[in-house]
């Protein structure tokens, strides 16, 4: 009850929008169920940002509205500051959810992934600063650990509060240029164990690239939400029974292996790679064994890099991704691994 009441109160003192507050800017995304803007106000009130990110989202848009309140309460920190949403029932296409969220910056994971200077640019962007030493894998595996901790962090957030995203890929991540972390966004598929809200719209595919071998279990057995009640007794069972959190993780490892191994950055590789690991049986140490023989001195690098301090990066990698969900660490246990004992890159901001 106490939880409600807050919950109103916090939602009675939010500025609230209309859809002509807003001057329409340029196209950022466009998915099966909703186009992305950058939009600003049309007459800025006084401290309020004035930049922001609008999604104008099909029947499915109120589903993502909810997850967005809730991951906003539970574990803000996580994800793009949600702003405000509601429907827009004057659309002449029917009607219309619009979400809002503050612009939290232009560079996607997958957008820095792309670049030549990946990862330095990212040491750049976190740091606010070129740092003049000379490159290497050392520094490369500092970077990468700083925003593997980062991603993480938000992923521990969300799972903490019941949420599974399960579409969790570079696209979906956003560097957010005031708190200089990366933040998940698009919750447009995630679900929400504790209160039963787990739906997928039938039209939705999970993303292949970077799906654990799972995604047919988890679709097909999940048609509709149970009722609230019956899920809200249930779920804690569930999650232990069927660890879906760990859904994500797979996702998370595909994105590390991506960031260690240059040559698996771009979609036809990463299709391949997954072509090869199927065939392993999911069994990365076996994939390893398959390629390394006859490695390219790109694949070679990424092996030298996860080898780095007695291999302690390799086995962080082989702990998530792994055919069996159970088997897979969990985001928490993740940041107690080893691989995190060394320092990051933000003690190295803090220290100068
Ligand atoms: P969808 O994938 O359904 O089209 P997303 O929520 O993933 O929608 O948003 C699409 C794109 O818009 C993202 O990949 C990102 O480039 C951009 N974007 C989304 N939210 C924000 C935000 N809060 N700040 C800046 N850019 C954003
Ligand atoms: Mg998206």
């Amino acid at each position: 009850f106490d939880m409600f009441v807050l919950a109103f109160v916090e939602r009675l003192f939010r500025p609230t929008f209309r859809k002509d507050d807003f001057v329409v800017g340029k196209k950022l995304g466009e998915g099966s169920f909703g186009v992305v803007y950058k939009v600003s106000l049309s007459k800025k009130r006084s401290n309020e940002e004035s930049e922001y990110v609008l999604k104008k989202a099909t029947e499915f848009g109120a589903v993502e509205i909810w997850m967005n309140e809730r991951v906003r309460r539970a574990c803000g920190n996580s994800c793009a500051d949600f702003v405000y949403g509601f429907l827009d029932k004057s659309s002449k296409k029917g009607p219309e959810y619009w979400l809002l969220w503050k612009y939290e910056g232009e560079s996607t994971l997958a957008g820095l992934l792309q670049s030549k200077e990946f990862p330095y640019n990212v040491e750049t962007i976190i740091l606010g600063k070129v740092q003049d030493l000379p490159k290497g894998l050392e520094r490369e595996n500092k970077i990468i650990q700083t925003i593997m901790r980062q991603l993480l962090f938000a992923l521990d957030g969300l799972h903490s509060t019941g949420i599974i995203h399960r579409d969790v890929k570079p696209q979906n991540i956003i560097f957010s240029e005031g708190s200089r972390s990366f933040k998940i966004i698009d919750l447009g598929a995630a679900a929400d164990l504790r209160v039963g809200i787990n739906y997928i719209p039938k039209e939705f595919l999970l993303d292949p690239r970077y799906a654990a071998p799972e995604q047919y279990i988890m679709s097909t057995q999940t048609p509709s939400a149970p009722s609230a009640p019956v899920a809200a007794a249930l779920s804690p069972v569930l999650w232990q029974m069927n660890l879906p959190d760990r859904f994500d993780i797979y996702s998370i490892g595909l994105i590390f292996l991506q960031m260690a191994f240059p040559s698996l950055r771009s979609d036809s590789n990463l299709i391949q790679f997954n072509r090869q690991l199927k065939r392993c049986d999911y069994d990365l140490t076996a994939w390893r064994k398959l390629v390394e023989p006859r490695a390219s001195a790109d694949l070679r690098r990424g092996f030298e890099l996860v080898d780095l301090d007695g291999g302690i990066g390799w086995e962080l990698l082989t702990s998530m991704v792994r055919y069996k969900a159970r088997q897979r660490i969990s985001a928490k246990a993740a940041l107690a691994h080893p691989y995190f004992d060394r320092q990051g890159l933000l003690a190295l901001s803090v220290m100068q």
